[in-house]
């Protein structure tokens, strides 16, 4: 576990900072136990700023605080997974109809850099990341246009429960290069035009069409980050059956607290 060390005031904040970034970056795993005392030697503060943290990140759904068990980063259900993404897709419709009598030249224009970027054959992991990068930022560029504070603040929110899903996901592919097999070439086409559809209805100021378009391709994605999460649900049970009779690492790491 790496945290950067708090050298300015303002502890809580700072805190509150480096544990987010550390759980949205994998520093810390979904699932991990956390230890209030480890990580206040860690940033070199006191408790009380670490504690306030821990119940603001609890408060926004990172972090599960388990009576008479401990503190932990939190992991994602099928079912936290499912209602995210019908939130996430209600607030893009909302932000579709907001944003559309606003849509300068400019941000179209910015989008359509997005789309450029998305065209792009991914053959490395690096053009993967870049992808993400991409496909973040035009859905980011739709609700900034829509010129509403709370929106984006909400969809903020959301966006670090999806980043957690896909840290899971990320998980299934580490052995193999997926971008590489004849099903991630489909999704990725198939999302590629979803994401031209969006754009354009956008570009047309059609809100109805835009919002299907949104539906669309947020609903697939959550079916593919479901089915995602399926599979290595199961892997994790095999790997949990496999190691039946033995002290699981993170008994271990239970009992000592
Ligand atoms: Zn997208």
């Amino acid at each position: 576990m790496k945290l950067r060390r708090i050298t300015r005031k303002r502890a809580t904040d700072e805190v509150y900072e480096a544990l987010r970034e550390a759980i949205l970056t994998r520093g810390f795993k979904p699932g991990e136990r956390l230890q209030v005392e480890e990580i206040a030697e860690k940033l070199g503060v006191s408790l009380t700023p670490v504690r306030h943290s821990v119940q603001r990140l609890c408060t926004e759904g990172l972090i599960e605080i388990r009576p008479r068990s401990g503190t932990f980063v939190a992991t994602l259900t099928k079912d936290d997974i499912r209602s995210t993404f019908e939130v996430r897709c209600a607030l893009e419709c909302l932000a579709a109809e907001l944003a559309i009598p606003r849509l300068t030249a400019k941000m179209l224009g910015e989008m359509d850099e997005c789309l450029v970027l998305l065209r792009k054959a991914v053959t490395s992991e690096e053009m993967l990341r870049k992808h993400e990068l991409a496909n973040s930022e035009l859905h980011r560029l739709l609700l900034e246009a829509a010129g509403n504070q709370r929106l984006v603040e909400m969809y903020g929110g959301l966006n670090a429960h999806l980043t957690i899903a896909r840290i899971h996901a990320s998980e299934s592919r580490k052995t193999e290069t997926a971008f590489q097999s004849k099903e991630w070439l489909a999704r990725f086409q198939q999302e590629q035009a979803e994401h031209e559809a969006i754009v354009a209805a956008l570009r047309a100021g059609n809100v109805s069409l835009a919002q299907t378009a949104l539906r669309q391709h947020i609903y697939r994605a959550k079916d593919a980050m479901m089915a995602t999460h399926e599979s290595v649900s199961e892997r994790g049970n095999e790997r949990v059956s496999k190691t039946k009779g033995e002290v699981s690492p993170s008994v271990r790491r239970r009992s000592h607290s």
